[in-house]
Order: structure tokens, then C-alpha cells, then sequence
């Protein structure tokens, strides 16, 4: 049961990106009072870091109801449903006037990094009576630490301020820390910002989602003002169908149209690709970097003359704040344990998610809540859409309205492209393979994405 047992204390929102934010309009409009702890000096410090980046989502799966229902009611005008707004228009139009509320603003703490959250005289082992004691949230403020309770904690802090490294064995390849200077994680300014840093030089892309891809785009589009700027991609695999998408079999036709441009690139030779390509060493030979992948490789895979390199090989969660709580992870996915098998890359490419809320959602401990991007772990299909689903749930079982809760709806638009034929884990089933698990009140409808033959742009979940 995760009704709250103990409501004296505030609702603690770990993280002020998109679904903290969510998180804590619904909590409001539950009646609730929320506490959001945010680590930077501003609202959504991720959509601030790649604020030139075009999403491909329109505004209408942007908005979380609860955020735009307390907007509207403070005389806010919605953007266009149909328009594509960058990263930094959502913060600009839409985080950071919700963030601007009065019942908002008076609730956000800024500067406030959660280092550990733990339960009053109870560590991780101690049972009995647990669920009644108020939780701890320790957090530095001014370098201080300071200690807050709340009765209930959303932990919404996302993935993107731990980077994965571009070792393709998951750690640090030899040398990348000693090159930290010219290696650049997740989404860099190419166009704006840093583009004196790439002109005219020869850059490395690391590999194999829509972050490389929008880097190998923008670096394609840099080098038509200097014809000396060369762009290697380097990805582990062989298999380019995941990476070009579904094309315009893509229900969201700006996410095809990165596949479509990618795969132009590729076929024009305007960039050069490097396949099977498992990064294990950095050197510098005469002051360019050359870029060594594991032993049975051979010294001709070897890329040199690297000036800069673009590491687009995603984030992982930072698990250590919850180190002393009860929460139930997956094994490799580091995600929220009953999402992986309907997000795991090994099995899934079709962008999509069966309907879940606060049962899937719900840890060994009582009241807390992993949400947003962190739920999805190392998993890299997460979208907006599902994290204003995932909390608008949360806050209705905290409430006891578990009909609510349970009734969840989702509406995803799918990739147009199902790993099923190339899924190599021999895990969890299959893109299209998966039983749906069971939970009462979930109006679950079996849609399949079968390779190269998408029925429908909106199914429900593509697997089921
Ligand atoms: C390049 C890119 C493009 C994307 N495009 C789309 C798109 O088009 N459509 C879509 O639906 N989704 C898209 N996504 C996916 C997803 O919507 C984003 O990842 C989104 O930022 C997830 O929101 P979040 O609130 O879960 O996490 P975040 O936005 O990462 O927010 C987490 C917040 O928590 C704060 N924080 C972190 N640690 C702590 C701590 N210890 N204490 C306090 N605060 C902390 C951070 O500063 C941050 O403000 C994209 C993602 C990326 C990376």
C-alpha cells in the first residue's frame, strides 16, 4: 500500500527538469505540499544544456495537464500543439514560467544538491515501523549540508549529468580522463557556441543514438563553411537499421527525419564510418589524438588525427543518494526493475512503452519513487510524455486514489523500426515478444511493431 502513512511533512521532489516540475503539479493539485530540491540555479538544467537542440517532439506531448491547467489558471498562452520548439523554447515558454508560479516559486529550493536521503532512526536493514518515520533528505546548500523531512519523496534527477564514457566496456577507455579537455559529452553548441572549437578540424562522433546523430548532422552542416573539417562516426555494432529509424514510418516525422538526413551522410560520404568499432585507448601523437579500439581490432582500425572528440554514448543514473533506501533496480539497466523488459535496447527499438504508473513504479520502500529519465536507467528511449504519465499516477496513489492511479494512458508515438530482428541478448524476449505483466486496472492493448510493417503511428504500447 503507498497511500502516505504520515503526512506532517512535505512531499520532497528530488530534481526541477521536466517531471520534477510535473511531479510537483500534480502533487498541488492533490492537494499536496511539495518541496522540489533542485541542484542548479535555475529550473531544467539539462534542456539548458542542449538549448539549441530541436526536439522532435511537438509541444502537444510536452506539456504535462497539471502544469498547464495551474499555467493557464496564472493566464498563460499554450505554444501551438503542432510546432517543434527547441530545448531552450521549452524552458522559455513553458519550465521556467511554471517555475515563476507563486505556489511554485515559494516551493522551489535552487542550489540545493541532494547528496542522501535515508528514514528517521532507520537505516537500510531495520524494519518494523519503518514505514511511519518521516524520510531524511540531506542536502548541500551554500556548501553546507542541510537536513529537510518529508513524508513522501519523488526522486526525478535525471541521468544527464553523468555521462557514459566512450570505453566500449562501459569504462573510461585509457586516457579519456587525461583528454578531458577535448571531449565533449552529450549534445555540444556545434553551430553556435562552439563552433570555432570544431571548424575546420578533424572530429570524432561516439556513437549510436539520436545525440550522435544530431552532432554528425550539425558537424555536416559546419563543414560546408570549411571544406578542411573532417567527421569520423564511430559505433560498436555493424547494424545501421536501429540508427537510421524508422524514416517516415516514424510517428514523430522530426525523430525519422535525423535517421533519413544520417543515413544521406552516410551514403554521400560526407562523414566517415567506422563499424565494430570498441574504443579502448586515447593517445596523443604529435599533438592530435589517435583513437585505438580493443587489441583484436588490428593497429589499420586505428583513427588518428583526432583533434575533438563528440561522446553521444548516453548517461546512466546516479545511484549513490539512495544507497541507504529500499529500492529495487535492474540488474543491468540500472532502471526502475519492473520497466526493463519493456524498455531494454537489447530487446527494443520501437520508442514506445506499455502504459505504467505508481505499480511498476513502486519500490521495497514505502513512498519513494524513482520518475522521469532516471526511471529508464541506462534504457535511452524515454520521453517527456511518459514521465508527466508516470507521476500524474504517483501523486493519486499518495493521494489513495488508487483508481486513479491505476487507470494510466498512454499514447506514444512509435520509431517505425523493431529490433526484434536483431536483438542479440536472448533475455527478455524480443521487441514483440513480451507477455504483458498483469496489473489491476491497466487497460493494456497488445500491439506489436512488426519490422518494416508499422500499422499505426499511435499505438498504445508497442509491446504490450
Ligand atoms: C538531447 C536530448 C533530446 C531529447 N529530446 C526529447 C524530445 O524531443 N521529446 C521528449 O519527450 N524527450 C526528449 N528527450 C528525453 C527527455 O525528455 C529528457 O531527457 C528530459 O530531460 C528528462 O526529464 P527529467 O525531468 O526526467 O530529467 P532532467 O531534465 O535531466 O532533470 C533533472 C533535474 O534534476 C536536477 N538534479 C540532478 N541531480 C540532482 C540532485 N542530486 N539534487 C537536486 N537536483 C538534481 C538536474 O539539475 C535537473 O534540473 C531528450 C533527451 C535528450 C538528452
Amino acid at each position: 500500500m503507498n497511500t502516505l502513512s504520515n503526512t506532517e511533512y512535505p512531499i520532497a521532489v528530488l530534481g526541477a527538469g521536466p517531471i520534477g516540475l510535473a511531479a510537483a503539479a500534480h502533487l498541488l493539485e492533490q492537494g499536496f505540499n511539495p518541496v522540489i530540491f533542485e541542484s542548479g540555479n535555475a529550473v531544467a538544467t539539462s534542456f539548458r544544456d542542449f538549448a539549441q537542440v530541436r526536439l522532435f517532439s511537438p509541444w502537444r506531448y510536452n506539456i504535462d495537464k497539471a502544469a498547464r491547467k495551474l499555467l493557464e489558471a496564472n493566464g498563460w498562452i499554450a505554444p501551438s500543439d503542432d510546432d517543434l520548439p527547441t530545448a531552450g523554447e521549452v524552458v522559455q515558454q513553458y519550465l521556467q514560467p511554471f517555475a515563476e508560479i507563486p505556489a511554485v516559486k515559494s516551493r522551489l529550493k535552487l542550489n540545493a544538491h541532494v547528496v542522501e536521503i535515508t528514514r528517521k532512526g532507520y537505516d537500510k536493514v531495520r524494519t518494523k515501523g519503518r514505514e511511519h518515520a518521516p524520510f531524511i533528505i540531506r542536502a548541500e546548500i551554500g556548501g553546507k549540508l542541510q537536513e529537510f523531512m518529508a513524508s513522501g519523496v519523488i526522486d526525478a534527477t535525471g541521468n544527464w549529468h553523468q555521462p557514459n564514457p566512450i570505453g566500449a566496456n562501459g569504462l573510461p577507455a585509457i586516457g579519456e580522463r587525461d583528454f578531458a579537455d577535448r571531449i565533449e559529452y552529450g549534445m555540444p553548441d556545434i553551430l553556435g557556441r562552439l563552433r570555432d572549437r570544431y571548424l575546420g578540424k578533424c572530429i570524432l562522433v561516439v556513437g549510436g543514438g539520436h545525440s550522435a546523430a544530431g552532432s554528425l548532422i550539425a558537424l555536416a552542416e559546419l563543414a560546408k563553411n570549411d571544406p578542411r573539417t573532417r567527421i569520423h562516426w564511430a559505433i560498436r555494432g555493424s547494424n545501421l537499421t536501429r540508427i537510421f529509424g524508422g524514416g517516415e514510418a516514424d510517428g514523430l516525422p522530426a525523430r525519422g527525419a535525423l535517421g533519413i538526413k544520417l543515413r544521406s551522410l552516410v551514403e554521400n560520404g560526407q562523414l566517415t564510418l567506422h563499424k565494430n568499432f570498441n574504443i579502448r585507448e586515447i593517445r596523443n601523437e604529435n599533438g592530435s589524438l589517435t583513437v585505438i579500439p580493443e587489441l583484436d581490432q588490428g593497429e589499420a582500425a586505428q583513427i588518428q588525427g583526432v583533434d575533438e572528440i563528440v561522446a553521444g554514448t548516453g548517461s546512466r543514473p546516479d545511484l549513490s543518494i539512495t544507497r541507504e533506501l529500499r529500492v529495487r533496480l535492474d540488474a543491468w539497466l540500472e532502471s526502475v526493475e519492473a520497466l526493463a523488459p519493456l524498455i531494454d535496447p537489447n530487446e527494443h527499438s520501437c520508442g514506445t512503452v506499455r502504459p505504467h504508473g505508481r505499480r511498476e513504479l513502486s519500490h521495497p520502500e514505502p513512498n519513494f519513487y524513482i520518475a522521469g529519465a532516471k526511471s529508464y536507467g541506462r534504457a535511452p528511449t524515454f520521453l517527456m510524455a511518459t514521465g508527466y504519465e508516470q507521476v500524474r499516477s504517483i501523486a493519486a496513489a499518495m493521494a489513495g486514489d488508487f483508481a486513479s492511479a491505476d487507470d494510466v494512458q498512454l499514447d506514444l508515438p512509435e520509431t517505425g523500426v523493431c529490433s526484434s530482428d536483431f536483438s542479440d541478448s536472448g533475455g527478455r524476449g524480443g521487441c514483440c515478444g513480451i507477455e504483458p505483466k498483469k496489473t489491476t486496472g491497466l487497460a493494456v492493448e497488445q500491439s506489436c511493431c512488426s519490422t518494416g510493417n508499422v500499422t499505426s503511428s499511435k499505438q498504445v504500447a508497442c509491446c504490450g
